[in-house]
């Protein structure tokens, strides 16, 4: 017969891992199930995180190594296995991996978002060297210096907002002749000196050595290609959840998983934790602080249910 789980928690990134961390401190018979060999999420593909407290500039790798060393130190099993779809009966979960099943009693869903790319030229090759998508994260790497944001949306919005207050001169690129955004954000980004919208344009190529240079890009009206001169580039095209395995199971809004700080889903027994359910901040701190709390969530839920 198969064992049963207290909980499972999908995915290894800092929600995940944090999950993690909490659940074996609070004695919990549970697996960690990730479907990349290496564990630590979206932060392994960045060279520099300098917002996490007390870890100032670590490399991203360094810290998704940290926490998974924490959580193994602790005695949590991992399993390497990517989960298709949870089935809900009799009280009970069934997490369906493509190489095997896992029955528990409840699960966290920290499978995380990915950020949409342009897929153009440089893009893959300069990220995290003047390439990035999160100005929350970067915004300070390029202060006084030159920086562009490709988007029309209300993140390109606020992004190129933000950078405005701290780069010398901000570009926001975008591909047609009106922005997206809400219109009070459209108001506060006219009003920047610093910022300059150029319209009717997409990036075609982004070129550097170490560092992001320039920026090939046509203008779509008149086929005019030009170059622009950046230190830094911010996409801001969209997030994916990765939540399409759990579509028909638990609510959702544009793909984000509903679930408030407590990390409680709509069906009890499913939690949500990190970049995965809808919040207001997607960065490594709110993650790792949705993990303890969806831990905390799980033990009331098991109590509660006398399970
Ligand atoms: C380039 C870049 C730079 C960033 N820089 C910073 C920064 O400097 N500071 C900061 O605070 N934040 C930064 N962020 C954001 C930060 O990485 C995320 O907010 C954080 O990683 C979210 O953690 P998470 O655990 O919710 O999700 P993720 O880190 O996305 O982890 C989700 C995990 O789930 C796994 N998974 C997904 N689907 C399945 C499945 N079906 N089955 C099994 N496993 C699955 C994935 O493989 C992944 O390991 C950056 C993000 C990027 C992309």
């Amino acid at each position: 017969m198969n064992e049963i789980y207290d909980v499972v928690i999908i995915g290894s990134g800092p929600a995940g891992l944090t999950a993690a961390v909490y659940g074996k401190r609070a004695e919990l018979k549970m697996v960690v199930i990730e479907k990349e060999v290496a564990s630590g999420g979206q932060i392994l593909n960045t060279y520099e995180v300098d917002n996490y407290p007390g870890l100032p500039g670590i490399n991203g790798f360094d810290l998704g190594m940290k926490f998974r060393e924490h959580a193994e130190k602790l005695g949590a099993d991992f399993v390497t296995d990517e989960v298709l779809r949870i089935e809900a009966a009799d009280g009970e979960f069934t997490v369906v991996g493509q190489e095997k099943s896992y029955v528990t009693k409840s699960v966290i869903i920290a499978t995380g978002a990915l950020y949409r790319k342009l897929s153009v030229v440089g893009e893959k090759e300069l990220t995290g060297m003047g390439v990035s998508y999160c100005a929350t994260c970067d915004g300070a790497f390029f202060r006084n210096k030159v920086a562009a944001v490709v988007g029309g949306g209300d993140v390109a919005i606020e992004d190129a907002i933000f950078l405005s207050r701290m780069c010398k001169k901000v570009y926001l690129i975008h591909r047609r002749n009106e922005l997206r955004g809400a219109k009070t954000l459209q108001t506060q980004l006219f009003n920047q000196e610093n910022v300059e919208i150029i319209w009717d344009t997409v990036v075609e190529e982004i070129e550097g050595g170490d560092q992001v240079e320039s920026l090939t890009i046509k203008n779509s009206k008149t086929e005019e290609t030009s170059r622009l001169s950046v230190d830094g580039v911010f996409i801001a095209v969209g997030i994916n959840p990765q939540s399409e395995a759990f579509d028909n199971l638990v609510e959702m809004d544009h793909g984000y998983i509903k679930a408030g700080e407590d990390c409680e889903t709509n069906v009890p027994g499913i939690f949500a934790a990190g970049d995965v359910r809808t919040k207001q901040l997607r960065q490594v701190s709110t993650a790792v602080s949705d993990g303890a709390n969806a831990i905390t969530s799980v033990e009331r839920y098991l109590t509660r249910y006398g399970k």
